[in-house]
């Protein structure tokens, strides 16, 4: 089968040293088997995303030789497709609309989700239609989950269940201000563009059980994923789009493309030495079996 894999980048700031390494290993995994790669700006959240940093965001996977062959429409123009599988899960019962408050949601007592997210409580799961009525407030929409395991193989983490009431809860689809969730617009976006590999970092992985229910509602295949490791500072945080110089602008100072794709091969296990390297030169030897599953000390980069 033609193997398609996606870039799904957001243009909310200069892109990262861990998103050059989910982009490098996206790349690597597509190229090595032959296959196409899908780019898509994920500008989802209009209060985060600007039109200059997907420019950017372009123009520095091209310096780093990261090249993608198809443009799928940005998830701002997108809409209509996202309204018509949210009404089909409507129609199917499975919507309902939320009026709880922020304070409500993370009342101290809440129970939490296995990634420490508040865990919904349900106030608003069967409220009739006489109590939806006298709400004045803007509602989001939920999706109601099953008390069901979902489980896949990842390609790089191995096997993961999670209970999808216990795990996560009934999880917002649309935003009070009409704006799309992410699990919606992804699982859409993925299917359309016929995507069979998903690469990203492992931050996504207690998210994907809620795309594979998703999938299975919506009649949309599968498709196959690798969640890799998440580059941390050596005290065990997570580095992020706050430290300035890790963004592409400072990382193009002070690298080549090829030393930066060496450096980044060589943390996950792909060279035994951090060296100059092209991208196609390391597709040549990608195997996902060389690449690590644990997250990664980046100390002086
Ligand atoms: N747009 C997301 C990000 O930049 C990635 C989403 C995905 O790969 O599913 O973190
Ligand atoms: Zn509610």
């Amino acid at each position: 089968m033609q193997q398609i894999g996606r870039f799904a980048p957001s243009p909310s700031g200069r892109m990262h040293l861990g998103n050059v390494f989910s982009a490098m290993l996206a790349w690597l995994s597509i190229r090595s088997c032959g296959g196409t790669l899908v780019l898509r700006i994920e500008d989802l959240d209009p209060d985060r995303c600007r039109p200059a940093y997907a420019d950017t965001l372009k123009r520095d996977l091209e310096w780093l030789g990261l090249t993608w062959d198809t443009e799928q429409a940005p998830q701002s123009r997108r809409s209509e497709a996202y309204r018509e599988m949210f009404s089909r899960l409507e129609e199917r019962g499975l919507i309902y609309p939320c009026y709880c408050s922020r304070t409500e949601l993370h009342a101290a007592s809440a129970p939490h989700a296995s990634d420490g997210t508040v865990l919904y409580a349900g106030t608003c799961r069967n409220l009739t239609p006489e109590e939806r009525a006298a709400r004045t407030k803007a509602p989001c929409w939920r999706v109601r989950v099953p008390d069901e395991d979902v489980s896949f193989t990842d390609g790089v983490q191995g096997e993961y269940t999670q209970n999808l009431a216990h795990g996560c809860g009934d999880f917002i689809l649309r935003r009070a201000d009409g704006v799309y969730a992410y699990q919606l617009a992804v699982v859409t976006d993925d299917a359309e563009a016929g995507v069979t590999q998903v690469v990203r970092g492992s931050d996504l992985l207690s998210s994907t059980p809620r795309q594979i229910w998703l999938q299975r509602q919506l009649g949309f295949p599968e498709p196959d994923y690798y969640h890799v490791p998440l580059l941390i500072a050596p005290d065990g945080r997570r580095l992020s789009k706050r430290e300035r110089d890790l963004d592409m602008g400072a990382l193009r100072e002070r690298y080549t493309p090829e030393a930066l794709l060496g450096l980044l091969a060589h943390a996950c296990g792909l060279l035994s030495h951090s060296e100059a390297v092209r991208a196609d030169e390391l597709a040549k030897e990608f195997s996902w079996r060389m690449v690590r599953k644990e997250n990664i000390v980046i100390a002086n980069p």
